[in-house]
């Protein structure tokens, strides 16, 4: 008999009908003889209806303790709902909030961390034959205010409840079968992955796919829970995220190719080639709380180089200010930036077991034209940055470069 916690997300549990499918999916489970504990998100598109809300009541500055009073009540909604579900349908079951739980957290309003869970009742639920409804993206703190663990959290929640549970799997039930090699919208020849490891699917989620909350990877990882992508209503075997790294290893070099547009380029050109420059151009930079991603300085030529750093597009405005002033402090040159650019990744745990990986990559740039315009690595990424139109044509490039394709069908 197997521990699962299973997590069902905003479009699982959208509307009164898919949290009777939902019911009836656990209750399945629940007839084979697994112990279940389920995890579930509020229904789509109610947690922005209420933090919408919330603005508009105070000139978009909404108090974050009473923020997380509020937007905890779309899951509250959702764990009672599907409980009734159950049942109804035979299956004995009671819902949590987070603080029911006592999912205890820091009280950093709106992006807390968990700090301990308290399983007693959870396993005294369990132990009685009932599925245990737990509320996601919610906790409580050390003196009872209710807190959120940040935009999809509930991912997080059904993975700590699985850690602390030492539950066999967590089971992630989304709108997509699994992880895929790359986006399937962009390369329909992108094929769902058996297996990923912890460290791949952190990059790829990093790096801009958006099937797991970041978060709730780290942790899984840390605490090695396996995870487990799927469909919600489609039956199949999704994607398994582990440790394991043995089998990844036969598997291609390449697991995965991830890309986002959300970044922008910043470039201070003949900033002076002395000790402290880097701090002096990225201080004021993060002190006005702006993350930065890639980072590239060139090698000094007459005693002035340049620095070119990315940001997160919405924050392309403001740097662009910061730097401004620090150039003229500096005495550099000028202040140059480009937001039509993208960002694409080749990921994989292969490439430390294999060189000239980069250089392929490079290559099948070079082949289709297209101009690098940065490059970042890592022991398990390369990332190169290009010109935005071609990011698509970049990425089915690579797909096909790194042997991704899925083989093609009879009669295609
Ligand atoms: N309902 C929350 C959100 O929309 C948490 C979640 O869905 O995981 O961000
Ligand atoms: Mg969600």
């Amino acid at each position: 008999m197997a521990l699962i916690v299973q997590k069902f997300g905003g479009t699982s549990v959208g509307t009164v009908e898919r949290i009777a499918q939902v019911a009836e999916k656990v209750k399945k489970f629940r007839e084979k003889g697994d112990d279940i504990v389920v995890v579930v998100s509020a229904m789509s598109g109610e947690t922005n209806r209420l933090i919408d809300l919330a603005k508009q009541i105070s000139d978009d500055q909404p108090i974050a303790r009473e923020l997380d009073v509020m937007v905890s009540t779309g899951e509250q909604v959702t764990i009672a709902l599907l409980a009734m579900a159950l049942i109804k349908r035979g299956v004995p079951a009671v819902s949590y909030t987070g603080s029911q739980v006592r999912i205890l957290t820091d009280s950093s309003h709106t992006k807390a961390r968990i700090l301990s869970i308290d399983d007693s009742n959870i396993r005294a639920d369990l132990k009685a034959g009932r599925v245990v409804v737990v509320a996601g993206f919610q906790g409580v703190d050390e003196h009872g205010n209710i807190t959120t663990l940040g935009r999809g959290g509930s991912d997080t929640t059904g993975v700590a409840l699985a850690a602390a549970l030492k539950a066999d799997e967590c089971q992630i039930y989304t709108d997509v079968d699994g992880v895929y090699t790359t986006d399937p919208r962009v390369v329909p020849k992108a094929q769902r992955l058996e297996k990923i490891t912890f460290e791949e699917m952190l990059e790829m989620a990093s790096l801009g796919s958006k099937v797991l909350q970041i978060r709730s990877v780290e942790f899984a990882g840390k605490y090695n829970v396996p995870l487990r992508v799927l469909h919600s209503f489609q039956e199949g075997p999704g994607t398994l995220i582990t440790l394991d790294e043995e089998e990844s290893m036969e598997q291609p070099i390449i697991s995965g190719i991830a890309f986002n547009r959300d970044e922008a380029k910043l470039t201070i050109r003949g900033v002076p080639d002395l000790p402290g420059v880097a701090f002096k151009i990225l201080g004021p930079i993060s002190s006005a709380n702006i993350e930065v991603d890639m980072i590239v300085q060139n090698v000094a030529h007459d005693n002035t180089t340049d620095f070119t750093f990315t940001v997160h597009r919405n924050d392309y405005q403001s740097a662009q200010q910061v730097l401004e002033a620090t150039a003229r402090e500096l005495g550099a040159r000028e202040v140059v930036g480009d937001v039509n650019i993208a960002k694409v990744s080749i990921v994989g745990v292969g490439m430390r077991s294999h060189a000239g990986v980069a250089s392929r990559m490079f290559e099948a740039l070079a082949k289709e034209n297209i101009n690098i315009q940065m490059i970042s690595t890592s022991e398990i990424k390369v990332s190169v940055v290009i010109e935005e139109k071609y990011l698509e044509l970049a990425v089915r490039a690579l797909h096909t470069a790194f042997e991704l394709d899925a083989p093609a069908r009879q009669g295609d």
